[in-house]
């Protein structure tokens, strides 16, 4: 039905870049048989699910929507596939995303724009729109994204579904194409809390190929229910509520806190006096990890090369330069920028102060509320090609996001009702690390 439903809305969608029809049939047909033959299966068993295509699946491409890797075909699964596989889920396609997950809109793939299912004319944010918009038009159950800096929880937001933000550390990044180490994090995309929390546990958990996963145990996760936030601390940080965010997305999120004290959480007002500079931080620190992971793809491992070339400089330089789109060059040159002798000091070393800065204010906040409530993004979805030329105005979206992966917490993207456009707004819950648990039992209450 998955693959019929495919069929039927993804000329409109297009969250897509391949669709593994076949060998998804013949893999659910595996599965059936051994139910039939009276094998106990794990949850996810039988279970559709589509893949953001930066995460490496054996033997069907993984393109990270760019040219560069239009042809690339992994000759391993990442650790997050081999874990799906191993829980019975059916993988039914790879999808679109912002070219090596740079971007908000999923606009800047170098294959096709992905469209919001709730109005074509929009974008379904990014990067990880495909993941969203699959998901939301109900072309895959369950997806994983990526999330660097809002990649999962902007497109839940846009388009209506709930996107989990992991741990860092606690869903192995290997596999994972990277676009800047210290902060990418996989997770996952559902309809309910109830999947998103299934998924998780079927992701999470230490990996040997990841030198920055961490060593623990982790739970069974399970949703709560409307009497587990009684007594519960629910800290609203101010600085999320002044950052441009419209009348609308602030009106549903405080609805949704009001809920929240119904059931018998307590509101607090905190204050994260960082949050205005986490911005500038992200982007240094994430385009300048960025200008170091990309100087692989140069023509001579792996990828796109160019046709005629005189000699290795010419190959780079051409290879490069035809291989990579707009926005990936500007993330490679600010980042080389950033990290050159003479303004290391004055941008890349500030920004790490500041990272550790905003990690200490989110501490301190922790020491008295149990979860934090923020808007996700500071408006609905706007429509397709609106940003596209506006760097900075596109970068001005993940403003809610990004402070999440610089301290390395978990947070959760839920629905809390529409906008006047009749777009879905998204509020985001952060736990301190390892804390998933509170947010699926936030998340489950008020759903
Ligand atoms: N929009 C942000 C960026 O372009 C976030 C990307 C991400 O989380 N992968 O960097």
């Amino acid at each position: 039905s998955v693959l019929d439903r495919i069929a039927a809305v993804e000329d409109t969608i297009g969250a897509f870049v391949a669709v593994t029809g076949e060998e998804a049939l013949r893999r659910a047909k595996e599965i059936d048989d051994r139910r039939a033959s009276g094998e106990e299966l794990p949850p996810l068993a039988g279970v559709p699910v589509a893949i953001k295509d930066n995460i490496c699946t054996k033997d069907v491409k993984t393109t990270c929507s760019s040219k560069m890797l239009e042809n690339f075909v992994p000759p391993y699964n990442a650790t997050v596939m081999e874990r799906l596989n191993r829980e019975g889920a059916v993988m039914v396609g790879k999808l679109n995303m912002d070219e090596f997950a740079m971007g908000s809109s999923c606009e800047t793939s170098y294959f096709k724009k992905t469209k919001n299912p709730h109005n074509p004319e929009y974008v379904p944010g990014g990067s990880s729109g495909g993941s969203a918009a699959a998901v939301a038009a109900g072309e895959a159950f369950v997806s994983l994204g990526s999330d660097t800096g809002g990649s999962i929880r902007l497109p839940a937001s846009y388009c209506g579904v709930i996107g989990l933000k992991p741990t860092y550390g606690s869903v192995s990044r290997y596999g994972l194409v990277a676009f800047a180490s210290s902060l990418d994090q996989i997770g996952p995309f559902g309809r309910s809390v109830a999947d998103v929390a299934m998924t998780y546990s079927a992701i999470c958990g230490h990996d040997p190929y990841d030198a920055t996963s961490a060593n623990r145990a982790y739970p069974q996760f399970t949703v709560g229910d409307a009497g587990d936030m009684k007594g519960k601390v629910i800290g609203i940080p101010k600085e999320y509520f002044g950052l441009g965010v419209s009348a609308d997305v602030h009106d549903r999120v405080m609805k949704a806190a009001e809920l929240f004290e119904k059931n018998g959480a307590v509101l607090k007002e905190v204050s994260l006096p960082s949050t205005p500079y986490a911005l500038s931080a992200y982007y240094i620190i994430s385009s300048a990890e960025a200008s170091s992971n990309l100087a692989r793809f140069d023509g001579v491992k792996y990828g796109y090369r160019t046709p005629e070339f005189e000699n290795l400089t010419d190959l780079y330089e051409k290879t490069r330069s035809e291989g990579f789109g707009d926005e990936v060059k500007r993330r490679i040159l600010l980042g080389t920028f950033v990290l050159s002798s003479g303004y290391y000091d004055a941008y890349y070393k500030r920004a790490k102060l500041l990272q550790k800065q905003i990690q200490q204010e989110f501490s301190e906040t922790f020491s008295s509320c149990d979860l934090l409530l923020t808007p996700t993004g500071t408006d609905t979805a706007f429509k397709l090609g609106e940003k596209e030329s506006d760097p900075l105005s596109m970068y001005a979206n993940d403003i809610c996001t990004v402070t999440v992966n610089i301290a390395g917490l978990p947070a959760i993207s839920v629905p809390c009702g529409n906008a006047a456009n009749g777009l879905p707004v998204g509020m985001q819950l952060i736990a301190p690390k390892f804390e998933e648990q509170r947010l699926f039992t936030a998340a489950g209450c008020y759903e």
